[in-house]
């Protein structure tokens, strides 16, 4: 057997299309363009690519884009300051402070001060509290996009065991929150799945990894997740992205995998591009 490859790729490209075109209807309605604002504190090379790649996706899509950039050294305040006049501005639909932070900064304090209705990355609180109780304002693009990968593939999620490995605030927790909660009219995007969350302090961790129908790797550690950890025919999501001597590789071990899984989602060219794709969603969600 050999897994069937869920392309990223190619499915942000046509929801990216689909979101391009309800940008236009918004527009040509007399809406007003979105516009997503992009704040890059200090001169991380990482986050600089991301915050590239998020602005031509705008920008493609027909959304306005800007990036406001601070000094590395810049105060909390003068932080607080930009955030306070990007959430009163009117042109701006969604505001994105790109992590981390410099290490002298407080970025709960930050995330908290980002208008939860401009919150596209849906890391405010107010918006964290929606989603757990089942009527979200924003879904966090990357646990979004993994679940738009799950449905635009029809991988089944309803009544089966779902496995997340890893339980970080940006990943697995609200991966978790999306695919146990039951759908309903607020929230067409919930999994209706029996989920299980392991990491560190999980025992026999691939004796429960084995019992998932759909494995979701968000770990950080390359190559962690092996051809024995998974059930014959499951559908494995690897939403990492490490360096591994130069390259990127994910925290599924493919070559193990891959003759095992039913479904595998590659690294590059997987998760990856669905993030920015929701994030393009979001903003158009917030600008209207
Ligand atoms: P994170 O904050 O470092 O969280 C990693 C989680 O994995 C933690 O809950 C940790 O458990 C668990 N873990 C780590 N080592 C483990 C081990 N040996 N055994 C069991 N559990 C272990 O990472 P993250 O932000 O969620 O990101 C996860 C991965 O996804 C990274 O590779 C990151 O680069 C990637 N990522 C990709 C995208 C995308 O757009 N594709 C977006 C975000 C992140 P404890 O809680 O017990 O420490």
């Amino acid at each position: 057997m050999s897994a069937i490859k869920l392309d990223g790729q190619a499915l942000a490209k046509t929801l990216r299309a689909e979101t391009a075109a309800a940008v236009a209807k918004h527009v040509a309605a007399g809406g007003r363009a979105p516009g997503l604002a992009a704040v890059l504190v200090g001169d991380n090379p990482a986050s600089e690519v991301y915050v590239r790649n998020k602005r031509t996706a705008c920008e493609d899509a027909g959304m306005a884009s800007w990036l406001h950039r601070l000094p590395a050294d810049a105060s909390q305040q003068q932080l607080l300051d930009l955030v306070a006049r990007l959430n009163a501005d009117p042109a701006v639909s969604g505001i994105l402070v790109q992590l981390p932070l410099p290490k002298h900064m407080d970025e709960a304090a930050v995330i908290r001060a980002v208008s939860p209705a401009k919150d596209v990355d849906c890391f405010h609180p107010e918006n964290v509290g929606l989603l757990a109780a089942g009527h979200p304002r924003f879904l966090p693009c990357t646990p979004f996009g993994v679940q738009q990968m799950l449905a635009r593939n029809n991988v089944p999620t309803a009544g089966k065991n779902v496995v997340v490995v890893g339980r970080s605030n940006i990943v697995g927790k609200p991966m978790a929150l999306i695919l146990m909660q039951k759908p309903t009219a607020a929230f067409p995007e919930a999994g209706d799945a029996t989920v299980t969350v392991v990491h560190r302090g999980t025992r026999d961790l691939a004796a429960v990894t084995r019992q998932a129908d759909v494995l979701i790797a968000a770990v950080g550690v390359a190559r962690f997740v092996t051809g024995d950890m998974v059930k014959p025919g499951a559908a494995v999501i690897d939403v990492g992205i490490n360096s591994v001597g130069g390259k990127i590789v994910g925290d599924v071990d493919a070559a193990t995998v891959e003759p095992v899984a039913g479904w595998l989602s590659p690294v590059p060219k997987g998760v990856g591009p669905m993030t920015i794709t929701m994030l393009l969603h979001n903003t158009l969600k917030a600008a209207r």
